[in-house]
């Protein structure tokens, strides 16, 4: 769950962290004047998504009337998609240099890492892409809940000697760094962020302030909520993208493992999977990943996680299928029922109706393979069999193998070739 700045400059502050002096927030332009401003102040758009001072959602004011001014027009911008509802006012301070402070979790290793850039105020991931040297990276050995000391020296001799601190400004950007650590612990923090840290003349504040707390430790952080007062749970994690929007509605879990937007790249094989089961779903994930990397020169992405929840209906089997047909990024799909709760029966009745409907309206139909056992599984083959030879146009590029002969590992790598072929023939 995110938190908008001024609350996690609530908790930074409340951390020991220097923030600049704090205004307020307004929803309309009559309760600017409220605020008792002493100018210069920072005007920002109160909205949860950074890149707001490209976008024109950071000012520095100089008078009451350009206060309201700026506000009228804030409340009337998008950022990202974002309505611009409340305007956050504090203290303009002076800059002299700027850096960037973060504290994650690195996605690849698990471990928590410490990121500091001398170049601050500046999309960091932009800069990571373009000049990755910039970047001073350390991961924390064991989580460790205190920052070693080690480390932050480590980080603080390289920043200090880029921003050229003074011996004061060092001390004070070495306890920030401590205190943003210990602040990422104890508030159960996905990451916590300070972009820029300003220097001023003779010392360093946060000018900028981002948490977003793992919602898997809200449950520990009733406390901190309290005090921010949220009360309700924020719909904000990770904006869904279009794919988890239709499978919320179709009451399904699902989850996009690439960026929708992506580029296909020609070479490569998108795999779709519709698994039996959660389980099945992540082993599958591994399983392209490992099979792509040993047979098929790692040019395989497996590009979701779905799950169909206990007992599906028809339908829902359906909705699955087409959800990832639709889906232009699908090369292939490679799914596979592990009757249990669900009923292989249901599960074919379902995939057969989705391509015949598909066939009948005209819509992309890709390879689809996989494998089906367990309850239900002899009704299932006859109505397989039956089918094959009813709408053998519509069910071509399925192919189910029925039984456990074949282990489910040789039926992804046989998907993955089949999806290889299909691509070949279309491009070729
Ligand atoms: P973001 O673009 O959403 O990350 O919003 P920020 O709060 O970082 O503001 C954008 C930029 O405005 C920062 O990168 C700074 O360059 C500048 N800025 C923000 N606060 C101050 C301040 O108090 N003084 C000065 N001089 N610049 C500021
Ligand atoms: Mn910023």
């Amino acid at each position: 769950m995110k938190l908008y700045e001024h609350e996690s400059k609530r908790v930074f502050e409340q951390g020991g962290i220097p923030i600049p002096k704090q205004y307020g927030v307004v929803h309309s332009v009559d309760e600017v004047d409220d605020l008792n401003l002493e100018f210069p102040v920072m005007a920002k758009a109160a909205v949860l998504t950074g890149g707001r001072g490209k976008a024109g959602g950071v000012k520095k004011l100089t008078s009451l009337e350009e206060a309201k001014e700026f506000t009228a027009k804030l409340l009337k911008l998008r950022i990202k998609e974002h309505p611009v509802e409340m305007v956050f006012f504090e203290e303009a301070v002076e800059e002299k240099g700027a850096c960037y402070i973060g504290v994650t979790t690195d996605p690849k290793s698990f471990n928590i890492v410490l990121i500091a850039s001398a170049s601050g105020g500046v999309d960091i991931e932009e800069i990571a892409r373009t000049q990755p040297d910039a970047i001073i990276k350390r991961e924390i050995p064991n989580n460790a809940l205190i920052l070693q000391y080690t480390i932050k020296e480590e980080v603080m001799s390289e920043l200090s000697l880029q921003l050229q601190l003074s011996p004061k400004q060092n001390e004070e950007l070495s306890l920030i760094v401590d205190k943003i650590y210990r602040i990422f612990q104890n508030t159960d923090a996905k990451l916590c962020e300070i972009n820029p840290v300003i220097i001023t003349q003779d010392s360093v504040v946060a000018a900028d302030a981002k948490i977003v707390l793992d919602d898997n430790g809200l449950y520990r952080q009733s406390k901190l909520l309290e005090d921010l007062g949220i009360t309700s749970r924020r719909h904000d994690i990770a904006e869904p993208t279009i794919n988890e929007k239709k499978a919320y509605k179709l009451k399904f879990p699902y989850i996009d493992l690439l960026d929708p937007n992506l580029d296909k790249e020609n070479e490569f094989l998108y795999v779709g999977l519709v698994p039996g089961g959660a389980g099945y779903g992540i082993f599958s994930i591994d399983e392209v990943v490992k099979i792509g990397k040993e047979f098929f020169n790692n040019k395989v992405v497996p590009i979701n996680f779905m799950d169909s929840g206990g007992g599906p209906s028809q339908n829902r089997v359906a909705d699955m299928f087409h959800l990832l047909m639709d889906y232009p990024i699908t090369d292939v799909i490679i799914t596979s029922r592990f009757g249990g709760i669900s009923s292989c029966d249901v599960f074919i009745r379902g995939l057969i109706q989705a391509l015949r409907d598909r066939y009948r309206n005209k819509q992309r139909i890709i390879p689809i393979y996989g494998r089906m056992v367990g309850t239900d599984l002899p009704s299932a083959r006859n109505f397989l069999e039956k089918a094959k030879i009813e709408t053998p146009k519509a069910l071509k590029m399925m192919e189910i193998v029925v039984g456990n002969e074949k282990i489910m590992a040789d039926i992804i790598k046989e998907g993955i070739k089949k999806g290889f072929d299909f691509k070949r023939e279309v491009f070729s």
